[in-house]
């Protein structure tokens, strides 16, 4: 069967290419007769798959060699508590900014460790925005400040880095990791869920500056203790090796797109011809500042909400998959991460005219 085209925002599409090598390689992993995910995580052929994957991530991002690469487990979510736990260092206050769905739930839970304070909230006008610099209140006495620079919910993405004046900056990276260059540096922690632009869930990598690490609450559990993990290269325990090789897969692939480059200039392209075709058509609307519509995930709404089980229905059959928004806000949205091609989106532009026409 053909493989269809999935616009899900996560557990996202894989690349073909990727799914066909570990098809292949499944039952028995470069001739040792036995699948990867049946090998111990200590054996040197998992540790050199492994190391591999952390190499290739450092070379797309251009990591500095002063920030560690973690593996860890329990998706995005469990870094919300983490975060504190970790990076508060004897502080007792952090700054987050409030831009959508996903912000909110690091908030509640970094609550529970610390006093917050909401550096800046779009709340007011429904998410659909990201705050200026200027519009900042910085706490300088904060432990940290963090953000979320894409909303994927809501679509908005930050269009800047924030400046924090030295105090570390802490990102929500899950939905625009490697779809774009970053400067590291700017960044005292940036971490990710696999499964929209790495590989399967479950897996969330952490990235960060090395005089962070070892200051954590003293009831902090060893298994989400920054510096365990970086002391023992993500292998304290058993990590989810499968995710991890499945993610290296993705970042070879990635390179050889051509790396972070390459891809960043075909989302670009897929972004503005997809928003260029919903502005031209008064059937279709985001209600995204256009300065802040996210490059990877694309809410849009319909005429009316009357289309959508239509519309859903429709696309279903047309072969374009997940196109239904988060049940939190309802309409559409097409997640449409480095392994969405431009073909799909193509097909999706010209399925929602023919839609639009036929109404
Ligand atoms: C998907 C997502 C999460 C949650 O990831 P889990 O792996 O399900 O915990 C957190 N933040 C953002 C921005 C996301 O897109």
């Amino acid at each position: 069967m053909t493989r269809l085209y999935n616009f899900c925002a996560g557990p996202a599409a894989l690349p073909t290419d990727v799914l066909t090598q570990a098809k292949n390689e499944l039952l028995n992993w470069q001739e040792k007769g036995l699948s990867i995910m049946e090998m111990s995580h200590r054996s040197p052929e998992f540790v050199s798959v492994a190391q591999k994957a952390e190499q290739d991530l450092r070379d797309l991002m251009a990591i500095p060699d002063n920030y560690k690469v973690l593996f860890m487990q329990g998706g995005a979510s469990s870094q919300f508590s983490m975060i504190p736990m970790n990076l508060l260092r004897g502080k007792t206050t952090a700054d987050y900014i409030n831009t959508g769905q996903w912000s909110k739930k690091a908030i509640a839970e970094a609550k529970r460790y610390c006093d917050v304070n909401v550096a800046a909230t779009t709340e007011g006008n429904n998410f659909t925005s990201a705050p200026s610099q200027g519009e900042l209140k910085l706490n300088p006495e904060a432990a940290y400040v963090h953000y979320t620079p894409n909303e994927t919910i809501g679509g908005v993405q930050f269009d800047y880095i924030p400046e924090t004046n030295g105090v570390p900056l802490v990102a929500d990276y899950s939905s625009a990791i490697l779809s774009e260059e970053i400067d590291v540096s700017k960044f005292g922690m940036i971490y990710a869920g696999a499964q929209k632009n790495i590989g399967p869930a479950g897996l969330c990598i952490v990235i960060i500056r090395e005089d962070l690490l070892g200051q954590t609450l003293e009831a902090t559990p060893t298994m989400f203790d920054y510096k365990v993990a970086a002391d023992n290269d993500s292998m304290y325990n058993t990590p989810p090796s499968y995710g991890w090789y499945l993610a290296g897969l993705v970042f070879a692939w990635l390179k050889a797109q051509g790396g972070v480059k390459a891809i960043a200039e075909i989302n670009r392209r897929k972004a503005q011809k997809l928003y260029a075709f919903i502005d031209a058509n008064p059937f279709y609307a985001n209600p995204v500042a256009i300065n802040n519509r996210s490059i990877m995930n694309v809410p849009f709404t319909l005429a009316s909400a009357d289309y959508d089980k239509a519309f859903l229905a429709a696309a279903d059959k047309a072969g374009l998959l997940n196109l239904a928004g988060h049940r939190s806000v309802g309409g559409m949205r097409a997640s449409i991460y480095n392994a969405v091609g431009e073909d799909a989106v193509d097909a999706l532009i010209a399925f929602m005219d023919e839609f639009a026409n036929d109404q």
